[in-house]
């Protein structure tokens, strides 16, 4: 049986004061058949990792560096961030693909650093929207995952969770609908076979782009869909608690 999760990516946005603020809404979840993680930008995650630290919510970094240690000015390595005390990262997030020209050579990089860390990874997958036209989701998809399914051991996959976001519905507005959303999940699910059975079917896979409060429910009664990972909606609180009620 797979635990219900719900992460929220706050991407580059807010301050400390609005982290603080939030963090302290978000200490009211209760609900301890589900796990909820926050994503604060890396200058926040000191505070949040003490703002969560009495409540049922985790901590975890937007990022990870690709190298372990040394001479790269700006990175923040995986090791750093566990020593601080967050247990999560989120690795290949289609913005840092598009905008900062992560590869999948890149990604496997630094899912083998957070590993290393003792981190759990979140991994994004998913294909942008003239990929989409041309009908090549499950190509672009399963590519992404073979990157990983070949070089990883079988163990690392129960420190590993599948993001599946659409590029198309990130921050769009535009969300998959449930049907399109279990078929790539459960196309997902099918090439983790190729690791082992146990492995396709205890990895969590979460659904991202443009969740909100109103399509949650029904997007993460899917089969296939265990839980999201939430940008923009996971920065208003009372939005993103109903989602995690959901
Ligand atoms: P969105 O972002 O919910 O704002 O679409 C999701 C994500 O990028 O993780």
């Amino acid at each position: 049986m797979r635990r219900r999760l719900i992460a929220g990516n706050w991407k580059m946005n807010g301050s400390a004061a609005s982290a603080r603020a939030l963090l302290q809404r978000l200490a009211e979840f209760a609900d301890d058949s589900k796990d909820v993680v926050v994503f604060p930008p890396m200058p926040y995650l000191s505070l949040a990792i003490d703002g969560n630290a009495s409540s049922r919510v985790g901590t975890g970094a937007q990022n990870c560096a690709a190298y372990e240690q040394g001479a790269y000015t700006g990175e923040v390595s995986a090791s750093m961030i566990a020593d601080l005390g967050a247990r999560h990262v989120l690795v290949g997030h289609s913005e840092r693909r598009a905008l900062f020209a992560e590869n999948d050579a890149t990604v496997l990089a630094k899912v083998q650093q957070a590993l290393a860390a003792k981190l759990t990874v979140y991994v994004c997958v998913g294909e942008t929207l003239a990929q989409r036209r041309q009908d090549q989701q499950q190509t672009v998809v399963a590519e992404q995952l073979q990157a990983l399914i070949a070089e990883l051991p079988a163990s690392a996959w129960s420190s590993i969770v599948v993001a599946y976001e659409p590029v198309w519905a990130i921050g769009t507005g535009e969300t998959a609908t449930p049907e399109q959303a279990q078929a790539m999940h459960a196309f997902i699910r099918s090439q983790l076979q190729q690791v082992s059975p146990d492995v396709a079917e205890q990895t969590r896979i979460l659904y991202g782009g443009s969740v909100k409060a109103a399509n949650a429910a029904e997007l993460f009664s899917q089969p296939d869909i265990d839980g999201g990972l939430v940008g923009g909606a996971s920065l208003d609180a009372e939005e993103f608690l109903a989602i995690c009620h959901s």
